[in-house]
């Protein structure tokens, strides 16, 4: 049995047609979902770039919010600290983030030298041997202390920093 397809007008044997799609044949569907599936292509990729387009601002505003709110993170600081430590050269073993948690909750959340709590994201690793002065990168010379303490001490020499604070005599 032939049928004629109308779409390209041609008579053709029944095989060449779907069974449930008898008015056009295999050859024009298929040409018909093919362009119908690259119109839809194209038009979501339009409307994907115009949201980017209109959101621009806002996208690169909140990756670069994720990276600021990284750089707060414990995971990061500890990361700084090891390749810090490499390039210096310093001896001991850097450790992993859980470990610096560890002396955080051991110091109940306060900075080691001023005990004022730690505020999230604002705290330091503070070797308290500094590097510079050979200190070891092992955890038992590590405190957690706040930005400001940290900054103060620097590459101080710990003893005489806490005697200058009043803490030691
Ligand atoms: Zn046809
Ligand atoms: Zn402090």
């Amino acid at each position: 049995m032939q049928l004629t397809c109308s779409k390209c007008g041609e008579e053709k044997p029944e095989a060449e047609f779907h069974k449930e799609q008898r008015w056009w044949c295999r050859k024009c569907c298929a040409a018909y979902y093919a362009a119908y599936y690259q119109a839809n292509r194209a038009k979501e990729l339009a409307r994907s770039i115009a949201y980017y387009q209109a959101n621009r601002a806002r996208i690169l505003a909140r990756k670069r919010l994720t990276k600021a709110a990284y750089r707060k993170t414990l995971a990061c600081q500890a990361a700084n600290n090891r390749a810090r430590a490499k390039r210096k050269g310093a001896k001991g073993t850097a450790p992993k983030t859980e470990a610096i948690l560890a002396i955080k909750e051991a110091q109940r959340n306060r900075c080691a030298i001023c005990h004022k709590p730690l505020r999230k994201g604002r705290y330091h690793i503070d070797h308290i041997m500094p590097l510079a002065r050979g200190g070891s990168l092992d955890s038992r010379n590590l405190q957690i202390t706040c930005a400001p303490c940290n900054l103060r001490k620097g590459a101080k020499d710990p003893i005489k920093f806490m005697q200058e604070l009043g803490y030691l005599l």
